[in-house]
């Protein structure tokens, strides 16, 4: 009995022996040292190190640069979300402080007009809202800016009594207002010329729509009509009385005669709806915000003469016209609406010259080298021009009064500056497009 329970005793104690053992070498194979030494000891016995070995690597190389990477990216969110933040301060800081604009009178609610300007960002058309701005009026541009431009009237934008309106008016019009500049129509001829149909419908449909809103809202309306309804004229200089010598079917003749039933549609409105009516016959103007493409010829001349470039005179440079300067116009019209006269009223410079002596008058303003060349002749190009302006002075008391040497001076300073503007910006993108990382971007 006593040898058998001994023999239990020994059995108990190797199996608890054997316990520990497998315990301890369990331990020992799963602790960090031992694994460390477990793999170099694998390594070691794999000298050179094998494929498997180079993967694992590899594979603690990208997963570092991924870990790398993706805290780049956290931190670029960040700086993004922060310069959002500091972009909308800006905005707010700018929304509250007061933008300077040039100052305008105070008209009390009795005398002061919301007044629509239709081609407001052109040529003319920023000129007119610049004074009745200043008037103290509410003034509301609609333009679809075939030809004019946003920088025009950006010196308003924003201000409580201006408003702009990206808007064809070949299409309807809905808005509240006293009176009416019609002048959106492409007015040079390369401008008029490049889409016939476009500038019958503008002349056509769009002075329809803004005599139907005349007529609804009972706002007088000014409608720019032009020169060229005179076309070709066989009387000199032009009186209101003269009905024209225009081909209908020329180049030409999108705009003259879209003109002319522009100013037909006027008088219809006014017999029939009773709407108010001013018709303004406008000759050759000029001044500063003209299009450096317009293709007219004050800006081709100057541009010319300023780039020492050839003088293109058209033809043989016989052919005459009279220029007038921008607010000599403004002033015209201002007056014409203010009147109650509601025939046509030419507004133009009298003093007249045949293109060649103003290729020459201009090439002397500027200076520079330029050489004054005749050049193939304009299909229909009106031989004459010159205004009668008798009506003008006895119904609305004005005549132009800015000499013609002033007004060049001025138009010239400003297209200097416009071609110092565009190199200026043409070098910006040279360096733009030339640098490092826009390359990089292109490839
Ligand atoms: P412009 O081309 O500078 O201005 C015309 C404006 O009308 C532009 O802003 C243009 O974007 C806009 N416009 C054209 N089509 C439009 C449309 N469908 N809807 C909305 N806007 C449109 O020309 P400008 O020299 O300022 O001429 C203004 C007006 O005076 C024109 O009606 C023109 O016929 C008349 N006019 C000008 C002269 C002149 O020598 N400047 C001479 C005679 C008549
Ligand atoms: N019209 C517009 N704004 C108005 C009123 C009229 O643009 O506030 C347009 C209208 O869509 C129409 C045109 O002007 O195409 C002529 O209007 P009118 O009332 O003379 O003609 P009708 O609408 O009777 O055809
Ligand atoms: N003209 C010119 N060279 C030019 C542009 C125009 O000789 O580079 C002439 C044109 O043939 C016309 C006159 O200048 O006889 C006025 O042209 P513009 O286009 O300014 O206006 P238009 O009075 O003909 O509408």
């Amino acid at each position: 009995m006593n040898v058998i329970k001994k023999r239990i005793k020994i059995a108990v104690a190797a199996s608890a022996a054997l316990l520990m053992l497998v315990y301890l070498y369990k331990t020992l194979m799963t602790s960090p040292t031992v694994l460390i030494a477990a793999n170099s000891v694998e390594e070691q016995r794999h000298w050179p190190p094998t494929e498997h070995a180079e993967q694992r690597k590899l594979q603690n190389a990208y997963e570092a640069q991924t870990a790398l990477l993706h805290q780049q990216r956290q931190e670029m969110f960040r700086t993004k979300e922060q310069l959002a933040q500091l972009e909308e301060q800006v905005r707010s800081l700018q929304a509250s402080t007061p933008r300077k604009y040039p100052k305008v009178k105070y008209l009390n609610y009795k005398n002061r007009k919301r007044i629509l300007i239709t081609g407001g960002a052109g040529f003319v058309g920023s000129h007119l809202v610049d004074y009745l701005m200043i008037q103290g009026h509410e003034v509301i541009v609609v333009d679809n800016f075939f030809t004019g431009r946003k920088r025009n009237v950006a010196h308003w934008l924003g201000h409580e009594n201006f408003e702009l309106i990206h808007h064809d008016i070949v299409n309807p019009l809905f808005i509240e207002i006293d009176e009416i500049y019609h002048l959106a129509s492409p007015a040079s001829p390369p401008h008029y010329m490049y889409n016939p149909v476009k500038t019958i419908k503008t002349n056509t449909m769009g002075t329809i729509n803004v005599l139907g809103l005349a007529k609804r809202v009972m706002a007088k309306v000014l409608i720019a009509s032009t020169s060229e309804v005179y076309g070709d004229p066989t009387v000199h200089p032009q009186p209101e009385t003269y009905w024209g010598h225009v081909n209908p079917i020329g180049p030409r003749a999108c705009y003259d005669e879209g003109k002319r039933v522009s100013e037909t549609l006027s008088y219809a409105y006014a017999k029939q709806e009773k709407v108010q009516v001013r018709v303004a016959r406008i000759f050759n103007t000029y001044g500063p915000r003209m299009h450096m493409n317009d293709g007219r010829v004050v800006s081709n001349f100057i541009l010319q003469a300023l780039r020492n470039e050839t003088i293109t005179v058209y033809g043989n440079g016989k052919q005459t016209r009279s220029f007038q300067y921008v607010s000599d116009l403004v002033d015209g019209m201002i007056a014409l609406m203010a009147s109650n006269y509601t025939q046509p009223v030419n507004l133009g410079n009298p003093v007249e010259q045949t293109i060649e002596e103003f290729a020459h008058i201009i090439k002397q303003l500027v200076g520079g080298v330029s050489e004054v060349k005749k050049i193939k002749a304009m299909e229909d190009d009106p031989q004459r021009r010159k205004p009668d302006i008798t009506r003008a002075k006895r119904i609305l008391n004005w005549e132009p009064n800015v000499p013609l040497e002033t007004g060049l001076l001025k138009t010239i300073s400003y297209f200097r500056n416009e071609l110092a503007r565009s190199d200026r910006f043409q070098e910006n993108s040279r360096k733009y497009f030339e640098s490092p990382d826009m390359e990089r971007q292109l490839t």
